[in-house]
């Protein structure tokens, strides 16, 4: 059974809310996972503010505005009164309990309700408009099967035992719908798998299942070889291995959340990228599979901070990297590259929440300098060091362009440079025109 994953832009809007009908009612059997609606995440996440800030007018102005939103949504949606009627009740039920939550003590354990609200009322609306069609849906409740232990990891036994168990209950429904992102807790609290963690959800649900291919259904088609947003002439990847796609993923091509990479994996289901914009593009499939000597793609990192710790006191000495790891580590701050010389080591954060009380600790080891508003710019593909040239056609592109750090042979993966936020635009052009479009 094939499980696809439809974000919050494919489902923004009752015409948009159609179009995936029509794709999902292909008679073939399904599990279909749902993102809120585009922006009501971020307005519940809005309203959550208000209310830690003891602002219950301030929510309920935001929270008004939201629900005259999917008022007009529904009125727009549905052709027959009964179905129109079956879910203003049920949405309108929604926003009175978002509303009960202004009037009381608010706390995390609120918000994790409160952001919980999207996917269920975009997941009721689908439903009772695929019913209103006539097809053989079920709705299946993420909150009965979706599951995070102790350590807020989701619990595999648990979400495959209990998710088998929801749908022998429906053994003959042709589509079945459920929430992405939502989940209960190891105390069985509600709560979510962060933000974007819709595409974790079908990522989890797809293992449980043993599904064919987990497809991720959003507005744009498939990875592209750069960021569209910032160079001419990118194409879509037709494919990728599942690491590579990790690496992009995580370096800005916010098309696929990382998380969701592992769990299709390690069951060695592939992963469609998929346009709902144009279904029958062919998108990018992400497997296994790896293909040898080919570089695929350029992908950016922003707001990342780079440390150098210099000191003669590492010279042949040992345990010293230890030492400074251990400062990042007690901040709980990670690292994402590294590059050491017998005499310093640099290394980059992308959180700083805690960079004067790092900076004030590594000072005992070393003359600490900062660079801020720097950039990951980074190159993946079958990159194994035996795999002659690559590199110097990466570094050839970078010739006009200062490098702060260069960090390679870390996976077989990847090349990355770390450069000035102002050099990024012509860093990613640059590669592209010497990898990809080379004249
Ligand atoms: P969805 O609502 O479908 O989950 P997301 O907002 O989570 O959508 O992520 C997909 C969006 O990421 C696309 O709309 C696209 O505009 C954007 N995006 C950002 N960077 C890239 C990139 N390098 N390649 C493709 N898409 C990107
Ligand atoms: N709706 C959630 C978010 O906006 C989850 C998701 O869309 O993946 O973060
Ligand atoms: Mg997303």
């Amino acid at each position: 059974m094939k499980i696809l994953k439809f974000g919050g832009t494919s489902v923004g809007s009752a015409q948009r809310m159609r179009e995936v009908a029509k794709l999902i009612t292909d008679g073939e059997r399904k599990i279909v996972v749902l993102s809120a609606m585009s922006g009501t995440t971020n307005t519940l996440v809005e309203i959550s503010d208000y209310l830690y800030k003891k602002n219950p007018d301030g929510a309920n102005e935001v929270i008004n505005r939201l629900e005259a939103q999917y008022r007009k949504h529904l009125d727009e949606l549905y052709a027959t009164d009964a179905y129109k009627r079956l879910t203003q009740e049920a949405v309108k039920a929604q926003f009175d309990f978002i509303r009960s939550y202004t009037k009381d003590l608010f706390t995390l354990f609120e918000e994790k309700v409160i952001l919980a609200q999207g996917e269920l009322m975009a997941t009721c609306m689908m439903t009772n408009y695929l019913l209103e069609q006539g097809v053989k849906v079920e709705l299946l409740p993420a909150l009965e099967f979706m599951r995070t232990d102790k350590n807020g990891e989701p619990d595999p036994v648990y979400i495959k035992e209990k998710l088998e168990a929801q749908l022998e209950l429906h053994p003959d429904a042709e589509i079945y719908i459920t929430q992405g992102y939502i989940c209960r807790n190891a105390y069985g609290e509600i709560d979510n798998l962060q933000r974007g963690g819709s595409d974790y959800t079908a990522s989890l649900i797809g293992a449980a299942v043993k599904s064919e291919e987990i497809q991720i259904w959003t507005d744009i088609d498939g990875m592209h070889n750069n960021d569209p947003r910032f160079v001419t002439h990118t194409e879509p990847v037709p494919h990728l291995q599942f690491e590579e796609a990790a690496e992009l993923a995580y370096f800005g091509a916010k098309i696929l959340h990382p998380t969701c990479i592992q769990p299709a994996k390690y069951a060695n289901i592939p992963v469609r990228l998929l346009n709902t914009m144009d279904p029958s593009a062919p998108g990018t499939l992400i497997s296994n599979d790896l293909e040898p000597d080919t570089i695929k793609a350029v992908a950016a990192k922003d707001n990342i901070t780079a440390i150098r710790i210099k000191s003669g006191r590492m010279l042949l000495a040992y345990g010293f990297l230890r030492k400074v790891f251990e400062i990042f580590e007690s901040y709980q701050t990670s690292i994402d590259m590294i590059c050491t010389s017998e005499v310093g080591v640099s290394v980059t954060i992308d959180r700083v929440t805690h960079l004067n009380e790092i900076v004030d600790d590594l000072k005992k080891y070393g003359t600490v300098t900062v660079d801020r508003e720097m950039c990951i710019v980074c190159v993946v593909g079958d990159l194994k060091w035996s795999n002659v040239g690559f590199e110097a056609h990466a570094l050839d592109a970078m010739r006009d362009i200062p490098v702060r750090m260069i960090s390679f042979g870390g996976s077989n993966y990847n090349i990355s440079f770390l450069i000035k936020k102002e050099d990024k635009q012509r860093a990613l052009q640059s590669l592209s025109d010497h990898l990809f479009n080379r004249k």
